[in-house]
This record gives C-alpha cells, sequence and structure tokens, in this order.
C-alpha cells in the first residue's frame, strides 16, 4: 500500500522562476501529489533523452521550413515535473536540450489572464486580441497570420493537434472567427485555406448534421467537399501510415483525440506531417520551397484544468517525444528551425518538496484555471539566436514572420 501524505494547507504560495519577472502570491494549495514506485510508464514508448547534451547552434542562417511546438497550459512547473519524473534531477527532456531558451508573456488585450484563443491569436498573428476571439483584433479586423504568410509565399503547411483540429490554437493558425466557439465555421476556415496537413480530432465538425456524430448545424459534408478538392481523407494510425500528401485531412476521433492506443501518437503524427510537407517530389518545377508546421500537444492544458499531474506529466511526454521527432528531422536537415512554446501556464503547478531521487514529489495548484505566469520558449536552428531573451507573445509570430522575410507584421487582410 502506499502511505499518502495530506496536504497542508498553504497559506501563502510563492512560484519563482528562474529568470524573475515578478511573483504571484497564491492563496492556497488544492491538492498534493506523491509519485508511487510505478515508475515511468505514461506513454509506452516513450525514450528520456539518452543525453543532457545541448543540440548545437547552428552556423546556417537560411530558415527553410519552420516547426512551431505549442504545449497548451505548458508552463515551466509542468516541463520540470515532467523532468523530474521521467529523467530525474539532473536529466533533460528533450525540448531543454535546444540550444536557445526565453521567457515570453503571455496576457491577451483585455485581461491580465489569457484564454488559448488569445494567445494563440498573438502566437500566428502577432496581435494582441480579446479572450475568445481568433487571428481578429478586438476591432473585428482580421490578421494574417504566418501559417497564411506561408503559404503565400509557396510553403506548404500543415496543423496537428491532439485537440479538435477546430480548437483555439490551431484554429487560431488557420482561420478568423469573432468567437473560439464557432468550430464548424473554423472547420470551413482551415479547408479554405487549402492548408496541405491537417492532423487531429473533431471529425463532428466536418459531418453534415444528419450523421449521429455530427457537431454541424447545417448538411455540408466537410469531408467529401475535402476529398473533391484533392485532400486524403484518413482516420486510423494504419491508414495515417500509407497516407500521401500533397494534402491529407486526418480526422482520428469524433471529438478530441484521446491520447491512447489504437490511435496514432503525436509522435507519428509530427512524422507523417513533416513527410507529407518536406516532399521534395512535389511541386510544379521540382523544388520545394519549404513548409511551416504547426504542432499542438493540447491535452497538458485539460490535465492542468483537473488538477491531475499523472495526465500532465503524461501529455506533457507526448508532446515531448513529437518534439524528439521534429528535432531529429531538422538535425539532419539543418535548414529547418523548431520552436517549442506554450500559450500559457494552466493550474499555477509548482513542485513544494521531495526528494532527490524525485521518486516522491509533492506538488500544488493555485487554481484550476490559467494563470498570467510567463511561459518558457525553446529554440533550435538557423537563426534560434533572435528567440532568446523576455518579450511579448506577439513578438514571436513577429520573429517568425521576419524569417520568412517579412517585416511588416502583423498586418490585416480582407
Ligand atoms: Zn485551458
Amino acid at each position: 500500500m502506499k502511505k499518502r501524505r495530506k496536504s497542508l494547507t498553504i497559506e501563502n504560495l510563492v512560484i519563482v522562476f528562474l529568470i524573475v519577472l515578478g511573483s504571484i502570491s497564491l492563496s492556497q494549495g488544492v491538492s498534493s501529489y506523491r509519485n508511487g514506485e510505478e515508475g515511468v510508464n505514461y506513454i509506452s514508448g516513450y525514450q528520456a533523452s539518452p543525453g543532457i547534451k545541448s543540440y548545437p547552434l547552428l552556423r546556417t542562417k537560411k530558415v527553410k521550413n519552420v516547426i512551431l511546438c505549442i504545449g497548451d497550459g505548458m508552463g515551466l512547473g509542468q516541463v520540470v515535473l515532467a523532468r523530474m519524473k521521467a529523467a530525474g534531477l539532473y536529466g533533460k527532456l528533450y525540448m531543454e536540450r535546444m540550444p536557445v531558451t526565453g521567457i515570453v508573456r503571455t496576457h491577451s488585450a483585455d485581461s491580465l489572464v489569457t484564454d488559448s484563443a488569445a494567445a494563440g491569436t498573438a502566437l500566428a498573428a502577432g496581435v494582441k486580441t480579446m479572450n475568445g476571439m481568433l487571428s481578429m483584433g478586438p476591432d473585428g479586423k482580421k490578421y494574417q497570420t504566418v501559417l497564411e504568410l506561408a503559404k503565400k509565399k509557396g510553403m506548404r503547411t500543415g496543423l496537428v493537434a491532439t485537440s479538435s483540429i477546430t480548437h483555439a490554437t490551431p484554429a487560431a493558425f488557420g482561420s478568423h472567427v469573432k468567437s473560439r466557439g464557432m468550430q464548424d465555421k473554423i472547420a470551413e476556415h482551415l479547408l479554405a485555406n487549402k492548408i496541405n496537413v491537417l492532423l487531429g480530432g473533431g471529425r463532428g465538425y466536418f459531418l453534415p448534421k444528419s450523421n449521429t456524430d455530427s457537431a454541424r448545424t447545417d448538411e455540408r459534408n466537410l469531408i467529401s467537399e475535402a476529398e473533391t478538392a484533392g485532400y486524403s481523407y484518413i482516420q486510423t494510425a494504419e491508414e495515417l501510415r500509407s497516407a500521401q500528401g500533397p494534402y491529407l485531412l486526418g480526422l482520428f476521433q469524433v471529438g478530441p483525440l484521446v491520447t491512447e492506443s489504437p490511435e496514432p501518437t503525436l509522435g507519428e503524427l509530427m512524422k507523417k506531417a513533416i513527410e507529407v510537407l518536406n516532399d521534395r517530389k512535389r511541386g510544379l518545377f521540382g523544388k520545394s520551397k519549404g513548409f511551416f508546421l504547426m504542432v499542438e500537444g493540447s491535452q497538458i492544458d485539460w490535465a492542468c484544468h483537473d488538477n491531475n499531474a499523472d495526465n500532465t506529466v503524461k501529455e506533457l511526454l507526448c508532446f515531448d517525444e513529437a518534439i524528439e521527432c521534429a528535432l531529429e528531422f531538422a538535425l539532419r536537415d539543418k535548414h529547418t528551425l523548431v520552436v517549442v512554446v506554450a500559450d500559457h501556464e494552466t493550474g499555477g503547478l509548482t513542485v513544494k518538496g521531495g526528494n532527490l531521487e524525485c521518486s516522491e514529489l509533492d506538488i500544488d495548484w493555485a487554481t484550476t484555471g490559467h494563470t498570467g505566469l510567463p511561459v518558457p520558449i525553446y529554440a533550435f536552428g538557423p537563426r534560434a539566436d533572435i528567440f532568446s531573451g523576455v518579450y511579448d507573445n506577439t513578438e514571436v509570430a513577429k520573429k517568425l514572420a521576419q524569417l520568412l522575410g517579412t517585416k511588416r507584421f502583423p498586418r490585416t487582410i480582407k
């Protein structure tokens, strides 16, 4: 039998980050977490990084491909807890081996504490907006996203998520709506944007109302519309293995992914997305113009809303495994920039005690909602150096636009 220690009531819990941007006083701890003897078995197949050395800074300056990885709700507390569990005090997650790090502010236009829509908009379009809005300014003007910019430059594009593909973060890159709840509209926008790779959950938003699995309010069948437009449509891990581009729509659940077998893992989705987007045979003149890919570990946030430490670690390691796939490609390719960031922190998670072996860890949560804490950013690849420092989330999109050759950003579109 495992001993259980009860949570101490804490009057004031102060979270201090490595780079002090300030400290936030929290009025209560809501749970505690004791790590048992079961070891790290959160996701089958996750192999902790065998090394801890930072990946090298590349001298190449030309950015051809961009892989932006967003851990929803992933603050430093979440990264640290997962690392302690998976790799111990002195180990590292793959993301922690990326050579450039920074700190990103996350507030939205109308709130100290952002939601994923406003944060996604900042990361995608470089503009602060109100919570709930997607790639529109507070005044309702549409702003171009870095994905749309990449598309305009002839690059191939992709969105991958473990939530519905119409959920706030992927939606911020491929749609423009005043409310994140308009998921049927978002599904239409994603297809109208001719995004090469769309992989995730949310089949319901693509099926006509008369279908029992539908979440739509009309009779449009977006899956057959996508097929007519040239997409290959898939729904299983097996179909994923043999799937080919140049247009791929994979909807593996009616709602969000369950992040369990037999579903494809986020790492497998990452690999397939890269394979399709990097296919050099495609294109009129046989020459690839590179790609822009956004991959979200969507459910770190949900585990943190539940104050569920086990699921937080599990979802974070799923995400880290996908990052490893991206880094493996980028290390070989040398012209691929990989950026890992979060949209915001969720739960006010902190590690307040434990032993040096990390077999026992006492953690605490400050809230079941999001917090105003800044989040870490990690970068590897050509020009990764411009991601170091402390800055606003809108700067992430501006830096990416700059690397894609566009100085005037953010910019409104019709
Ligand atoms: Zn959330």
